[in-house]
């Protein structure tokens, strides 16, 4: 997305307004720490040499390491990766944890490339980055089309490289080299709780409203699972080949959608298997058309810039809950708040990911692992007191969610710089 980053400084100027910080601190928070951009030569399966872009923006450390995802996609690049490096300098100081924020990726399709190739590329980009990761310095997660198993080749490959075995360089690992139970799901629990908070401020009923989730990758699909669980109607499903909305008085079950999406590759092959195909009533649309339909909660939960100035005004829903990382442009939010639609932010809505990967990383520093329960219990605290502290300054300020969660972490991450010196 070429305006990622000027979306992400709209955000912060519009935060800006309502503190008083430093023009050198200011000036400070609108240029990275540190933006790498690096080759990444990988040895085909056929011999070749075929080299990637490489990318880890280490945005801000003024509360802790670097913390940040990192995404294997076709059209990553560096503005793109500042953006979301921002992001998770905002993310981290919205609930709280000692983290900085980072992000990285490689302009690739993993799609496209077999495991062997894979792992190939995993090891390569640590071996360019060896000198600027590590527990104390910049931790890496999952992202866009990267998993466990592409966190286990990190971890492994940086532990050859030391010497030792070093767990807390990578987050969202396997549970078998040090993973925590609860990671794999956390993203969407944390959503969850969030919506379970929204819901109880804005007086709906869970089991009246119509949801439609964009996007069916980890957080997307676990997102819709719990949400149907609680009683929620799953009207709508994508993912990126395109959507499924279901018919009058009908429901989707995400977990019958899974398997066969994991048999056929698609969501569009849904029902038409077998008997259910002439029992239930739904139709095709495309990504952008999922958006439109009428819901009470709409979930975008794959890319960036999905809600534009350009589509907002055909939004139905009366809440966007963003478990993508910034799915919605400056320029829809104005849109959506004068339509008083209510934007559950991304920096809040989807941080029980980098949460979790905060539990992991003090699991592996103290070699001390913790249950699920107590994993999901600690979740939900932090979760449940950031929306709180969030309601609470935009109640005050009059201001909508979004710019109340950056008054917050601007705040904190500012004076975490001054008290340091800067
Ligand atoms: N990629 C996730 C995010 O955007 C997780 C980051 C992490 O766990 O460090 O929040």
């Amino acid at each position: 997305m070429p305006n990622a980053f000027a979306n992400a400084m709209k955000q912060f100027s519009t935060a800006a307004q309502y503190l008083e910080i430093k023009p050198e601190i200011m000036e400070k928070l609108k240029t990275p720490k540190r933006a790498l951009q690096f080759a990444v030569p990988v040895k085909m399966d056929n011999g070749s040499m075929k080299t990637f872009e490489g990318y880890r923006v280490q945005y801000n450390d003024a509360r802790g390491p670097f913390k940040g995802g990192l995404r294997f996609y076709p059209t990553a690049d560096l503005n793109e990766v500042k953006a979301l490096a921002f992001w998770m300098t905002i993310k981290c100081a919205t609930v709280g944890i000692p983290f900085g924020g980072g992000k990285g990726g490689v302009k690739v399709d993993p799609k496209k490339l077999s495991t062997k190739e894979l792992e190939r590329l995993t090891r390569s980009y640590v071996d360019a980055l060896q000198e600027h990761i590590g527990p104390y310095k910049d931790v890496p997660a999952p992202d866009l089309y990267t998993n466990p198993q592409v966190m286990a080749w990190i971890m492994d490959e940086y532990s050859k490289i030391k010497g030792y075995n070093e767990p807390a360089v990578v987050t969202g690992k396997p549970v078998e080299i040090g993973g925590s139970l609860g990671r794999d799901t956390a993203t969407a629990q944390g959503a969850f709780y969030i919506l379970s908070e929204l819901v109880k401020k804005l007086k709906i009923n869970p089991q009246k409203s119509r949801v439609i989730v964009q996007g069916f990758g980890n957080a997307g699909y676990h997102f819709a699972r719990l949400a149907k669980a609680a009683g929620y109607r799953i009207i709508g499903l994508s993912d990126s080949q395109g959507g499924i909305i279901a018919g009058q008085g009908v429901s989707f079950d995400p977990e019958s959608i899974m398997k066969i999406k994991k048999d056929k590759g698609e969501l569009h092959g849904y029902y038409c298997v077998g008997s259910v195909c002439d029992k239930v009533d739904y139709k095709q649309v495309s990504n952008g058309k999922l958006l439109e339909q009428d819901c009470d909660i709409l979930v975008p939960a794959a890319l960036e810039s999905q809600i534009t100035g350009k589509n907002a005004g055909r939004i139905k829903a009366k809440i966007v809950l963003e478990v993508a990382n910034g799915p919605t442009t400056p320029e829809a939010d104005v849109k959506l708040n004068k339509k008083g639609i209510v934007v559950a932010p991304d920096v809040l809505v989807n941080a029980g990911g980098v949460t979790v990967s905060y539990f992991e990383w003090v699991q592996n520093l103290q070699r001390f692992y913790w249950t699920e329960p107590e994993v999901f219990s600690r979740l939900q605290s932090i979760m449940v007191k950031s929306f709180n502290e969030i309601w609470q300054v935009a109640q005050s300020k009059k201001i909508d969610l979004r710019t109340a969660a950056f008054v917050l972490a601007i705040d904190r991450v500012s004076k975490a710089m001054a008290v340091r010196g800067y």
